[in-house]
């Protein structure tokens, strides 16, 4: 079954977040307060509503009640983003990730009943300075506070091993999750070979990954 959403919220963040939920097949339902915002996002998602979310009748009414997950990403109106998240708690909606300006709103958004909160500005500050700290990392995503699922760029004079071989498993703590070779994205057995110039997909502690990076890529020279 498809999962359902609702954004609440059409900035540049919820907006992005609506449009990867909508191309990746999800149904999706997005809010905004502003009549301007929702003719802007609706060439894009037909499912746009103008509404006041503060308001929980305005959220009964379009049935956000039933919606397996909420997403409230407005950032600049405190009251308003507190309001919201109250109001889907109450309605019982499952899982309700906020949008927090500030990392010191966490502990706050928590407790109002928030599932998961995301502070993007430092979301995306961490992961860029992940990334630029080694030249093999191409891609880098914080799970939560100790894990990451990391593209690391296996070096071009690494020889040909198996996973098995490696055991980055037992190594490392470490699991390959996909490989990218040749551009294809393909999930491996314990016996594909490991190839020079491969992408390896691994998930695993911060710490742990950047030794296997270490790992690999001393391997190659
Ligand atoms: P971004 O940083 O994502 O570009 P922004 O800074 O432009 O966002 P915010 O003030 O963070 O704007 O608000 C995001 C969106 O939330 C805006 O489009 C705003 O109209 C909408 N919004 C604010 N209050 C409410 C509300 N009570 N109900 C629904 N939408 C609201």
């Amino acid at each position: 079954m498809r999962k359902s959403f609702i954004v609440i919220g059409l900035g540049r963040f919820g907006l992005s977040v609506a449009k990867t939920l909508a191309n990746l097949n999800c149904d999706i339902l997005c809010m905004d307060i502003s009549e301007e915002c929702v003719r802007d996002a609706i060439t894009e998602i037909p499912q746009c509503v103008i509404g006041d979310s503060t308001k929980l009748a305005t959220l009964k009414e379009v049935g956000a009640g039933s919606i397996d997950h909420a997403v409230v990403a407005i950032g600049n109106n405190l009251a308003a983003s507190i309001l919201t998240t109250m109001n889907l708690k109450t309605l019982g909606v499952k899982k309700i990730t906020v949008r927090a300006d500030r990392p010191n709103y966490y502990q706050m958004y928590k407790m109002l009943g928030a599932t998961s909160v995301i502070v993007p500005e430092e979301a995306s500050a961490v992961s860029l300075a992940n990334q630029i700290a080694s030249d093999a990392i191409l891609d880098y995503y914080s799970v939560d506070e100790n894990y990451a699922m990391v593209k690391i760029a296996v070096g071009e004079k690494f020889e040909a091993r198996s996973l098995v071989d490696l055991d980055l498993r037992n190594r490392f703590d470490v699991n390959i999750v996909g490989i990218i070779h040749n551009g294809q994205f393909y999930i491996p057995r314990g016996t594909d070979l490991l190839q020079a110039n491969d992408i390896v997909v691994t998930v695993g502690t911060k710490l742990k990954i950047r030794k296997v990076d270490a790992f690999i890529n001393q391997e190659a020279k």
